[in-house]
């Protein structure tokens, strides 16, 4: 079955404005998909016409053991909500942290300023290094955005700088308070592979096992390790802006997609 369970539109660091979002899902026939923005829900609600087909979800970056670990919250779609109050804070968090990486690029001898990334974030709630890696190459100081990730603000590139983030087990305690679920997402990334089987102790609800970043052999092993600890399995395309040959969608198992719809109370 068709579904893209992580999507990212122009309110966080997408470039598709939601609307036209809708319009690729409705184009493409996805039978479930989420909107998956950073730090906001501000893509919701979807228009009537697509209700039926909507897993709400929102991504969460925390910190673990030092790292950066994106945590996917499936379920939660309620602005009052205890995670989506916390987030309004780490959100203000991403305009600090922009003006730092700001400052570290000029000092490195890039001239940017913040109304160059502003112009790349309009209508945006949540800013995030897209946007910068946009604004690079719009003046010429980067020759594609993968090129701006990997001269300049990667992890351990020189204009990189981190956000503050509540812990693992805070966020997962915030989703969990908020009726939601928690999904780690893409985890061929994560830094060590025992941050996995911490994450797992902490109280995890799932494993984003599909993914541009996993392999299908990597997919194996995320879904052997899923149904041994009894978790659910998720998969998207990470969407963020259209890429010749790489179209939204992915093919789940029916069973998955009913479990995690059972278990955000939608089954
Ligand atoms: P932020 O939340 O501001 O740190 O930005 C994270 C986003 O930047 C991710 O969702 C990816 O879309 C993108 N990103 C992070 N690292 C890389 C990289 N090495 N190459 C390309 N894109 C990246
Ligand atoms: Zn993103
Ligand atoms: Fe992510
Ligand atoms: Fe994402």
């Amino acid at each position: 079955m068709l579904c893209d369970l992580h999507l990212h539109t122009s309110k966080s660091d997408g470039t598709f404005a939601p609307a036209r979002l809708y319009d690729e899902i409705r184009g493409r026939g996805l039978r479930y998909f989420s909107i998956t923005d950073h730090d906001c829900l501000d893509a919701y609600p979807v228009p009537d016409d697509l209700r039926d087909r909507v897993i709400p979800g929102i991504e969460v970056d925390s910190q673990h053991e030092g790292q950066t670990v994106h945590i996917l919250a499936y379920g939660i779609s309620d602005p009052e909500s205890p995670l989506v109050q916390a987030l309004a804070v780490q959100r203000l968090d991403r305009h600090r942290r922009m003006q730092s990486m700001i400052d570290r690029l000029c000092a490195f001898g890039i001239n940017i300023q913040m109304r160059d990334v502003a112009a790349q974030a309009s209508g945006a709630t949540s800013l995030g290094r897209p946007h910068l890696a946009r604004a690079l190459v719009a003046q010429s100081s980067a020759t594609t955005i993968q090129d701006a990730f990997d001269r300049f603000i990667s992890d351990d590139g020189p204009g990189y700088a981190p956000l503050n983030r509540l812990a693992s087990a805070e966020i997962l305690a915030l989703i969990h308070s908020s009726g939601g679920v928690a999904i780690v997402a893409h985890p061929m990334r994560l830094r060590a592979f025992k941050h996995l089987d911490e994450l797992i102790a902490l109280g995890l609800d799932g494993i984003e096992v599909v993914h541009p970043t996993a392999t299908p052999q990597d997919e194996i092993g995320l879904r052997a390790t899923a149904r041994k600890h009894a978790l659910l399995v998720t998969g998207g395309t990470d969407f963020h802006e259209p890429v010749l040959g790489h179209p939204i969608g992915v093919a789940m198992q029916s069973t998955e997609i009913d479990a995690l719809r059972e278990a955000v109370a939608l089954g």
